[in-house]
């Protein structure tokens, strides 16, 4: 199993952390040096620069979490067991898993 999150979708909201029962992702502050350690690949990485259409839908959302300081890293991927939990969570729509028979899933905001 291999799980990576598109950085510059992340808001930070951290779902994913919330409702993962296997602890799969931890939250890192977006100008630490660990922002970027799980499987994304090269453009999904965080290079500074949020995705427009995402921040501008999130940016104003007042909710009692952490909007745009941290983003989610996947740092326990191999360890997801594919209860599917964070794909509906997660505001960014921006977690990729592929599961053993290299099938993909891709978050869809509830
Ligand atoms: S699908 Fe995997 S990464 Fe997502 S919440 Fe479940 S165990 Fe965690
Ligand atoms: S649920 Fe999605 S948008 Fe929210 S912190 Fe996790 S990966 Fe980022």
């Amino acid at each position: 199993m291999d799980v990576y999150v598109e950085k510059a979708k992340c808001t930070g909201c951290e779902h994913c952390k919330d409702v993962c029962p296997v602890a799969v992702f931890e939250m890192k502050d977006i100008n630490g040096p660990d922002v970027n350690t799980d499987s994304a690949p090269a453009d999904f990485q965080w290079k500074g620069v949020e995705d427009p259409a995402t921040f501008a839908k999130w940016k104003d959302v007042q909710d009692g979490h952490n909007h745009y300081k941290e983003k989610s890293v996947a740092i326990n991927g191999s360890g997801c067991i594919l209860c599917q939990a964070c794909l509906i969570e997660c505001e960014g729509e921006c977690i990729v898993i592929t599961d053993d028979s290299s099938t993909v899933y891709h978050s869809v905001y509830k």
